[in-house]
């Protein structure tokens, strides 16, 4: 049940190096990016950390991955190792686009899916740190039909827009010049006028883009060299407003034009954005729903708005015995803050007669 947009061939191989040079010597100024590291991974086995060494080669409009298997949970690369350093495809990589109706198709094929994992651990107490939307999923018919009414009144579309983004070197910002500076250690801005954030606001409840955004960048690499490669440097920008669904096109197609919208609106602060910028990976609400599972891609699981504060957010208590939430769905709300699981923890002690 092959669908959507091939985007990937991945090879395994018992020498990244050699695999490597093959692919160099076949194509010259190929685009490489290394990896080498934990990740956190589902096999047909178990879940767990795999260790493996990493390449990413880009070639026309695909791309290529070589995995060299190290250690920890690698049995789904290392049990199809060829016996010599020849690389062996692995498994090529569709790009779909909506995951529920694609997940519903193979559903209906009857198809096992084995990577999903499937274990149950039953326990006396629940507390959810999903957003309220997927606990209810969760919870299916065991939901109260009241608090259900009352999670889906809350709107959870995202409105903002997240870029990781590669640099050859710092931003370098006219108003404090400087390529290595304090202020690169810390927050920085890229403010927009009073009318601006209104006029942007707007355009995204329209499904348009803005005319500038506002971002909130960092630059972790300042701090630990190792996260990016030798002489690189990363930063985060967390930008908004943008629309969830577009009135014209869709993430997939706008996504170009959000990444140059951006680094644009910040790029009028600096003076060297464009020469600095290797690449940049651009999440938009769809892409957050779907890599991280919140619904509607809104970071704070519900909008933090004063209807939706306070004595209006969720408690960390619900109707259903056993059953609480510890996320940013409940008072007093999003950022990363530890207060709702706090809250959570304390109810929890508490209706179990363990709060001292
Ligand atoms: C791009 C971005 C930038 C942000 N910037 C800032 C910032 O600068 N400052 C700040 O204070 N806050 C920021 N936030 C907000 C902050 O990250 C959140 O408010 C905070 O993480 C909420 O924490 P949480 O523990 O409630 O849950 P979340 O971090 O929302 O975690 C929910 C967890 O539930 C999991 N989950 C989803 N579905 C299921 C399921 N079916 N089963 C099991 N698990 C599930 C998810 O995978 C996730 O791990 C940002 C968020 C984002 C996305």
């Amino acid at each position: 049940m092959l669908e959507g947009q091939h985007y990937q061939n991945a090879y395994i191989t018992r020498d990244i190096e050699k695999a490597l040079e093959g692919f160099r010597a076949r194509s010259a100024g190929a685009k490489v990016m290394r990896f080498e590291g934990p990740v956190e991974v589902t096999t047909a086995k178990a879940r767990g950390t795999a260790i493996s060494k990493l390449a990413f080669i880009w070639i026309n409009n695909l791309q290529y991955e070589l995995i060299q298997p190290v250690s920890g949970l690698v049995d789904i690369y290392r049990d199809e190792l060829p016996d010599d350093d020849r690389i062996k495809l692995h498994h090529i990589c569709m790009r779909v686009p909506e995951w529920d109706d694609f997940r519903t198709r193979v559903d209906q094929k009857g198809y096992r899916v084995v990577l999903e994992g499937g274990e149950r651990i039953h326990a006396p107490v629940v507390i959810s740190n999903a957003d309220p939307r997927q606990t209810q999923k969760l919870l299916g018919a065991a939901a109260d039909p009241g608090w259900s009414a009352r999670v889906e009144e809350i709107p959870i579309e995202g409105c903002t827009v997240k870029l990781n983004v590669l640099l050859r070197e710092l931003p370098d910002f006219p108003s404090r010049p400087g390529k290595n500076e304090p202020h690169h250690y810390g927050q920085i801005n890229a403010p927009l006028t009073k009318s601006e954030w209104k006029a942007g606001f707007a355009a995204a409840r329209r499904g348009d883009l803005p005319e500038h955004l506002w971002c909130e960048v960092y630059f972790q690499s300042v701090h630990d060299a190792t996260v990016a490669p030798a002489g690189l440097h990363t930063m985060s920008v967390f930008a908004q407003y943008v629309p969830y669904k577009f009135s014209r096109g869709t993430w997939e197609e706008r996504r170009d034009e959000v990444r140059r919208l951006a680094l644009g609106s910040l790029g009028r602060f600096c003076s060297n954005m464009d020469s600095a910028v290797v690449d940049a990976q651009v999440l938009g609400p769809p892409d957050i729903e779907r890599k991280v599972g919140l619904t509607g891609g809104h970071i704070f699981q519900g909008e933090c708005l004063p209807a939706y504060m306070w004595s209006n957010r969720l408690a960390a208590r619900t109707p259903m015995k056993g059953v609480y939430l510890c996320g940013a769905c409940t008072h007093p709300g999003g950022s990363v803050i530890g207060i709702n699981g706090r809250n959570a923890a304390i109810a929890v002690l508490k209706d179990t007669g363990n709060f001292r």
